[in-house]
């Protein structure tokens, strides 16, 4: 199997369902302890990103002509899992700007409703996406207590969230 087989066949996909798998175990049992602690889970929240984390994108960009347009298997799942729980959820993605409509769109026809927010990266004004993922978790801390994050890259989940999970992405660091 080529390298570029083993994004396009499935395998890629299977084994993030996997570790989705075992998040929703993880995040199952973390629920479980906040209620017992009458935690208020309004003021709580869970961050996603959106490329290879809840959308299959490694093929191409949002204008791209082999859009990929498929849901990583148990993205879905999870996010409606805490969003049920009560937690607030955003969305925090370096596609540029620009693209916010589309991402909106693309979310909600994958099934990915009733987030509260949703923040994409003004390239322009700020370049390294890393560290703006960090600057967004720092800003969203002062309002929330970010209990998770979850995404491919370092920056999703390096700092300000109490729990950070990094899904396989062999393909690109940004
Ligand atoms: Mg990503």
């Amino acid at each position: 199997m080529n390298l570029n087989e083993y994004r396009t066949s499935g395998k890629y996909l299977e084994y993030l369902h996997v570790q989705y798998i075992g998040i929703l175990e993880f995040m199952t049992s973390l629920i479980a302890n906040m209620k017992k602690t009458n935690a208020d889970f309004s003021k709580c929240m869970i961050i996603f990103d959106i490329d290879e984390t809840c959308i299959a994108n490694t093929q191409s960009t949002f204008r791209g002509k082999s859009f990929y347009k498929k849901s990583i298997p148990g993205a879905l799942s999870l996010f409606n899992y805490v969003r049920k729980a009560g937690f607030k959820i955003a969305f925090i993605s370096a596609r540029d700007v620009s693209a916010l409509q589309f991402s909106a769109q693309q979310l909600a026809e994958l099934g990915f409703r009733g987030y509260s927010y949703i923040f994409h990266q003004d390239r322009k004004k700020e370049p390294d996406s890393n560290n703006w993922k960090r600057k967004v978790r720092k800003h969203l801390s002062g309002q929330y207590k970010i209990v998770a994050s979850i995404g491919d890259q370092i920056g999703d989940i390096d700092t300000n969230c109490d729990y950070g999970f990094l899904l396989f992405n062999p393909f690109y660091k940004v």
